[in-house]
């Protein structure tokens, strides 16, 4: 026997049928493209734009962009060089849109950019429930505005996204990170806090405790997330003007009705982000919680070489955990196109007739399907059953020498006769 292959752990295929991979349920393509309408749909709505960028970027592009110390740039890029220039496949979309937005001076139009992505995005992690190794994020940046309301904004399109799908659970929280003085305080605070506490600590927080020891305050060690209680909190280290746009921003999420909880230990661990994060939750999705991350990032074009400061804000999000949010919801998605009509032919001059009718049917609007297999017509009704046709056309020799054939509608089992000439007005009721 030869041998046959199969996807990488971690990745998945979309097939037209939803299927069942090691306990997670992968949606057919139909809903992925409801799914993926929908979000277009309220970008539209919100004035956001798409930007599209390759999947793969230079290595310096992402380790800056990302940061070095990160986990997705120390462990979990997936590189490779051609010559001697080094590769990645992008981990995440922001750092691709700004250095687009750079490169293409897209700040000359004029004006605030809006912008907004969907597309695969890779990390080379250890595969389980919510967390893959090609992963679908979809986000938006709006870049050139300092202004709160951009804040609010970005975190209102993404509330309406989910709620458009009808999920309800959500829980959204948020929390200010000062400014690029805040974070060097706030460090050293957390430091001095854990360093007589580091017999304590795990060996990954002991050495985040030296490099990043913001990250020690989301550990998911229940021990550690005892002490992180007591740390020093990041909102009593943040200066005055953040302060302000931290209220500013709160003030705005009450005036759309975003209810939200402040949380003072969210942080997100780079240092080019800035004032606003938030992320938002949901309890369907066991230990990856995390439906989408978001915030200002206001240092992040200088390190990418702008020579000015672009203020910008964004948030990035994960379809597969839209997808298990929505299934623990017990949100339905609709079901793919059916067919409208499935044409069963008997002889090769049936068939032949079939096959030419079905394409002009086809392009007249109509959905249709006919057997490429010369079944019998027992088979080819069971077919029909199959692709949900709501009406069949029998044809065979006979039929195509009189110049009729019979339309049958499915859901009643009625039969009529209808000449060859006058088939595709009665069927076009069916279009929707
Ligand atoms: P991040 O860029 O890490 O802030 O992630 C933003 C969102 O992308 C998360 O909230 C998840 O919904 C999604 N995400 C990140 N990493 C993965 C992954 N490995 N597998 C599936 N979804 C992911």
């Amino acid at each position: 026997m030869s041998k046959t292959f199969q996807n990488i752990s971690g990745t998945f295929d979309i097939l037209p049928d939803a299927f069942n991979a090691d306990g997670t349920v992968i949606e057919s393509s139909a809903s992925w493209h409801f799914v993926e309408e929908r979000i277009r749909e309220v970008m539209a709505h919100y004035r956001y734009l798409e930007i599209r960028t390759p999947v793969f970027e230079p290595t310096e592009l992402i380790a800056r962009g990302v940061g070095e110390l990160t986990d997705i740039v120390s462990k979990e890029l997936f590189s490779f060089e051609r010559g001697d220039t080094h590769y990645v496949l992008r981990p995440e979309l922001t750092a691709p849109a700004i250095r687009a937005y750079l490169q293409h001076h897209l700040a000359q139009k004029g004006g605030v950019q809006k912008l907004f992505y969907m597309g695969p995005c890779f990390r080379a992690e250890k595969p389980q429930k919510g967390r893959y190794r090609q992963f679908h994020q979809f986000g938006v940046e709006v870049i050139g505005a300092s202004d709160a309301r951009a804040d609010a904004e970005t975190v209102a399109v993404m509330m309406q996204i989910y709620a458009s799908f009808g999920l309800k659970d959500l829980v959204l929280k948020i929390n200010s990170l000062g400014d690029e003085q805040t974070r060097p305080a706030f460090k050293n605070a957390l430091q001095e806090y854990f360093e007589p506490l580091a017999s304590e600590l795990s060996d990954t927080s002991r050495r985040r405790l030296k490099t990043n020891p913001l990250r020690i305050l989301d550990t998911k060690v229940e021990r550690e997330q005892e002490l992180v209680k007591g740390a020093p909190r990041l909102i009593d280290y943040i200066d005055d003007a953040s302060r302000e746009h931290y209220e500013a921003v709160k003030g705005h999420l009450s005036d759309l009705e975003i209810s939200y909880t402040e949380d003072p230990f969210l942080v997100r661990g780079l240092d080019y982000y800035t004032r606003t994060a938030y992320e938002l939750d949901s309890p369907h999705l066991g230990a990856q919680s995390t439906l989408a991350g978001g915030g200002r990032y206001d240092l992040l074009a200088q390190e990418l070489g702008s020579s000015e400061a672009i203020p910008a804000v964004g948030f990035a999000a994960g379809l597969e955990r839209l997808f298990l949010a929505l299934a623990g919801e017990g949100v339905k998605l609709p079901d793919a196109v059916k067919t409208d009509v499935y044409i069963v032919a008997q002889g090769e001059a049936a068939e032949k007739w079939a096959f030419k009718t079905a394409n002009e049917w086809r392009s007249s609007g109509l959905h249709v399907a006919f057997d490429l297999q010369g079944r019998s017509m027992k088979a080819q009704m069971r077919d029909a059953n199959r692709h949900g046709a709501s009406k069949v056309v029998i044809v065979g020799e006979d039929e195509l020498t009189s110049g009729k054939a019979i339309v049958r509608e499915m859901e009643t089992g009625d039969q009529e006769t209808v000449p060859l000439h006058d088939l595709l007005d009665r069927l076009r009721d069916v279009v929707r």
